[in-house]
């Protein structure tokens, strides 16, 4: 009775593995950090968004610190880290002295962030810094087009987003990454943006060139304003699984039924095998 179970496990587990590879899918997972730091990591690749911030203003979850040292280290399973994104330089986003000591830190690792982050950077240490060579400043304006970036195996794009409360801080550049795995898996993070329609119809042909597979809105994407529809219409994502929920779970977003991330460790499947 025993040795029939587990023959008929690995059988079961085979034919999903072999499933997973038909799709081009291998298994790539989402771990979650803390506010909206994420990690995907996937076989051939590893990405961060948002990972180091100094700020959760006492409503959003931080880095826990066991966590961020062995991120800062590069210990198992932070090491080998192919690119960090930084969606905008608020506080709960965005640390520029970390940053900049990670990059001293890991010489293998790109940063892609928003220009003004980097000028901050600038100020902060030596202009000439060799790790600018591995820095990507990204200067877009509002309703500029995409720009894309290619980093081994790895595809990414980025398009200028307004923050929440738009009109109000439009002089903060927000940007949405989409960034496409070795093994096809697509996800996307959209740090603040500002869920109003608006902003997305004008990038109708950008959001359709690729599937997401999983995207990353901030939970008010659930619960206002244009956001539900622009996460089930117009990204062209197959899942959307919330990020920058406060550490007292807002009981509409549990009401909602949406999915979310709100616990350092948690991990989501990211590829969809349909
Ligand atoms: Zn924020």
């Amino acid at each position: 009775m025993f040795g029939k179970t587990i023959v008929f496990l690995a059988l079961t587990l085979g034919h999903l593995s072999a499933a997973a590879h038909e799709h081009g899918h291998t298994g790539a997972e989402a771990t979650y950090l803390g506010n909206e730091a994420i990690m995907v990591t996937e076989d051939g690749a590893k990405i961060l968004f948002d990972p180091l911030f100094p700020n959760g203003f006492g409503i959003y979850q931080m880095v826990p610190s066991d966590m961020r040292s062995a991120l800062m280290a590069g210990e198992a399973p932070y090491d080998n880290v192919d690119a960090i994104f930084v969606s905008h330089m608020h506080a709960d986003h965005f640390e520029v002295g970390a940053v900049i000591a990670y990059l001293e830190r890991h010489l293998e690792t790109r940063l892609y962030a928003p220009q003004q982050a980097v000028e901050l950077m600038k100020v902060e240490t030596d202009p000439d810094s060799a790790i600018f060579d591995r820095v990507i400043g990204i200067g877009l304006e509002r309703l500029d087009t995409p720009e894309t970036y290619t980093l081994g195996d790895i595809q990414i794009d980025a398009v200028r987003i307004p923050h929440a409360g738009w009109p109000g801080r439009a002089e903060i550049s927000n940007l949405v990454f989409r960034a496409t795995l070795p093994d096809g898996t697509t996800v996307m993070h959209m740090g603040d943006a500002d869920p109003n329609l608006v902003h997305f119809e004008p990038y109708e042909d950008h959001w359709n060139a690729k599937r997401t597979d999983t995207a990353f809105p901030p939970y008010w994407f659930f619960l206002g304003g244009d956001g539900p529809l622009i996460l089930s219409q117009t990204l062209n994502a197959k899942t959307a699984v919330g990020v920058h929920v406060p550490m007292v779970v807002p009981a509409d977003l549990i009401a909602s039924g949406a999915d979310y991330l709100s616990v350092p460790g948690e991990t989501r499947a990211v590829s969809d095998a349909d």
